[in-house]
């Protein structure tokens, strides 16, 4: 069942909207992340949701009520939501279990259940070692746990993030991904969870939701997103691509370059099967062999073939990454390949990728 129902919502600050038009469905217990590039719109979905802004068209549902309108809004404090921000925004001049007692400060409890509840939480946390520190006194990952705890003392119906890891350095952030998946799964919270890290998104999230300049492209779990991009955008956007582009054939097979015709997954999504349109290849899916012989072999199990000159490697340990120069076709390919198997600058090699590797997207 749909907890959360966003039908049609819009917000302008200027002539062009900053959200348009957004329609989406987060299920009870499901925790779904807004994707995008910087300013297309994840902040503002998420303080509409907050209730921080007023929608200038459509509308926010909770478990099936209106709790925003053009004509009504549910103030903030009256939502059963918590907001963590990416500044942390935990008091300075409070200690660790200050700061998370805080939200719980306006609800009707006792000192001894507010007690129970914070050392809770500063379990879960990891930080009951901490308890007694004011929090100016902490790093930024601890910070942000303070953050968190906060959030979650307060057993909100739905948790809201905004870009919550960014300030902290990459080690801390990887770490902190796991960290807000494992709360979610103890604690099960409806959460929307904004980032333009598309790492964060599929290391946190049930779902994720791509938005491009104030509307959602595409939404789906994270391989679906990662493996069956929509469009272009997803596709580039979502982890490294190879984008070919070129005439469909109206079944699976498409024209990429004179006298090149590939194999193809199609795209039910698009409106037609015939003309324009493009494919994504991602580079861990191409194989690499300089073998003519093995090359024939995949070749007769349906790999398209692409036949080339390495143009450079760049070896990362535990991979190593190509760039494949195909003239007389006028583009390259980027592989990403075995660090067991290396190929030279210069040397000839043959490309080889599968049919259902070779996604067709839309143009933009
Ligand atoms: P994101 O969080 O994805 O980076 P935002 O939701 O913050 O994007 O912003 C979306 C668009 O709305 C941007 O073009 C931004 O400049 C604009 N915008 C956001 N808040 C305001 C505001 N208070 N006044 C005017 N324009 C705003
Ligand atoms: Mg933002």
């Amino acid at each position: 069942m749909a907890i959360v129902s966003i039908r049609g919502l819009t917000k302008k600050f200027t002539d062009a909207a900053a959200v348009d038009d957004l329609h989406l469905e987060i299920a009870d217990g499901e925790f779904v992340s807004l994707l995008g590039p910087s300013g297309c719109g994840k902040t503002t979905t998420l303080r509409l949701i907050a209730g921080f802004l007023q929608p200038d068209a459509g509308e926010i549902c909770v478990g099936g009520g209106v709790i925003s309108s053009p004509s009504h809004l549910v103030p903030p404090e009256r939502r059963n939501m918590s907001m963590i921000f990416q500044s942390y925004a935990v008091w300075p001049h409070m200690t660790v279990a200050q700061n998370v007692a805080y939200g719980l400060k306006f609800k009707k409890l006792t000192k001894q259940q507010i007690d129970a509840k914070v050392t809770k939480l500063l379990g879960v946390v990891h930080l009951s070692e901490l308890k007694d520190r004011y929090s100016s006194e902490l790093s930024g990952g601890q910070q942000q746990r303070v953050a968190l705890a906060r959030a979650l003392v307060v057993e909100p119906q739905i948790l809201l993030m905004d870009e919550p890891l960014s300030n902290l350095d990459a080690n801390l952030r990887e770490e902190m991904r796991f960290e807000i998946r494992r709360l979610h799964e103890e604690f099960g919270i409806t959460t929307v969870y904004v980032t333009h890290d598309q790492s964060e998104a599929m290391a946190t999230s049930d779902r994720i939701a791509v938005l491009d300049r104030g509307q959602i492209v595409q939404v789906g779990r994270p391989a679906e997103i990662f493996d069956r991009p929509k469009t272009r955008f997803v596709a580039e956007f979502v982890g490294k691509a190879n984008i070919l582009s070129g005439r469909l054939d109206g079944g699976s097979r498409m024209q990429i370059a004179e006298r090149l015709e590939i194999g193809v997954m199609p795209n039910p999504d698009l409106a037609s099967t015939t003309g324009e349109a493009a494919i994504c290849l991602r580079p861990h899916n191409i194989v690499l062999t300089a073998v003519q012989s093995e090359a024939e072999t995949l070749a007769r199990q349906d790999y398209n073939v692409f036949s080339g000159v390495v143009q450079r490697r760049i070896y990362f340990g535990e991979s190593a990454d190509y760039t494949i120069d195909l003239a007389p076709h006028p583009f390259t390919l980027r592989v990403v390949g075995s660090p067991s198997k290396l190929y030279d600058k210069g040397q000839r090699i043959f490309a080889l990728a599968r049919p259902e590797h070779c996604v067709v997207v839309s143009n933009h």
